[in-house]
């Protein structure tokens, strides 16, 4: 299949881009390629000019700052997976990052294409809900968007036609607290067929004082499971609690019967993969 024509622009700086962006009729911005190019073939996507960001300077690297770590919206999942930054102070990205797709995607794709793209499938968007990330956004002017505003519908997000996502905000993992993501895998693409990520931070007796959980795959966006961190704080997570928090990972999330499975499989792989992902997480917040 080949994609309808279009026009292609190669912008040297992100105030280029921004102009382009502001000035084409029916532009799109080309990342990775690996999500949007796809659409195109399928004419599920029609742009009539690409804004191709990869000679775009800046838009790379992944370095901490006052406790937390900024990854640059034109890092590729590669880059993400490999970054030492990343795995000494939040690991859990470089792994969730590792999980994606083959070398190839993870070669090319971005964290950023990912993240703008917002395919409810996706595996990041469940991590970077649990850590309660940010995102830069760069128009007229730069702004900061929280994780819980970010993810608006299938497929939408709260990127505004006229900006460009620049830079992920993720916070550095302190003492006490562990993280994990954990997914069931399309056997050929490995998108999500449901997946959770969890992160708990557990104080010197044991007790969960704060839990985020996200859940992607099960639903039309990825979502916060606000009842499995409700059940988690303010509990000692023996196997008890853990059980019993997990159990509501479903709750809240607009389950999809699709050719993966039934509503009732894939609510029950929430719950499994929710308990899965604490354990997990509890594990490492205990060190
Ligand atoms: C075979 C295959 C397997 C895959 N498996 C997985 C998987 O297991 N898990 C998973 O999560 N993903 C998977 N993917 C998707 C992959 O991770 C993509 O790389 C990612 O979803 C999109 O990133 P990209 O850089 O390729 O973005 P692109 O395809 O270039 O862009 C995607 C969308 O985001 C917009 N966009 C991109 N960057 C920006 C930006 N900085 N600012 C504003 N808008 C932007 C584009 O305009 C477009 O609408 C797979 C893809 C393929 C082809």
């Amino acid at each position: 299949m080949y994609p309808a024509a279009f026009e292609y622009h190669a912008p040297a700086s992100v105030g280029e881009a921004l102009k382009l962006l502001g000035k084409l009729d029916d532009a799109k911005i080309l990342a990775g390629g690996h999500s949007l190019i796809p659409m195109m073939k399928l004419r599920l996507a029609q742009p009539k000019h690409l804004i191709d960001l990869r000679k775009v300077p800046g838009l790379t690297g992944i370095k901490e700052d006052k406790g937390m770590i900024s990854i640059g919206a034109m890092s590729t999942h590669w880059e993400v997976e490999s970054s030492k930054v990343l795995k000494a102070k939040c690991p859990v990205v470089s792994e969730t990052a590792a999980m994606i797709g083959d070398p190839a995607v993870r070669n090319k794709g971005t964290i950023g294409g990912s993240l703008a793209h917002g395919d409810p499938a996706a595996d990041m968007p469940a991590t970077v809900i649990a850590l309660g990330a940010e995102f830069v956004c760069q128009g007229k002017k730069k702004r900061t968007v929280k994780v819980d505003a970010w993810f608006t519908g299938l497929m939408e997000t709260a990127l505004g036609e006229d900006e460009l996502l620049v830079e992920i905000r993720v916070p550095a993992l302190a003492k006490g607290t562990g993280a994990a993501y954990l997914k069931f895998p399309h056997p050929a693409s490995r998108f999500a067929v449901v997946g959770v990520a969890a992160v708990v931070t557990l104080d010197k007796n044991g007790t969960c004082t704060k839990a985020g959980v996200g859940v992607t795959g099960a639903g039309s966006k990825a979502v916060r499971a606000k009842g499995v961190e409700a059940a988690l704080t303010g509990k000692r997570l023996d196997a008890a609690a853990i059980e019993a928090a997990a159990a509501k990972a479903a709750d809240g999330v607009d389950v999809q019967a699709d050719l993966q499975g039934s509503v009732e499989y894939k609510a029950h792989l929430c719950r499994v993969f929710a308990k899965r992902a604490i354990e997990a997480a509890v594990k490492r917040a205990q060190g």
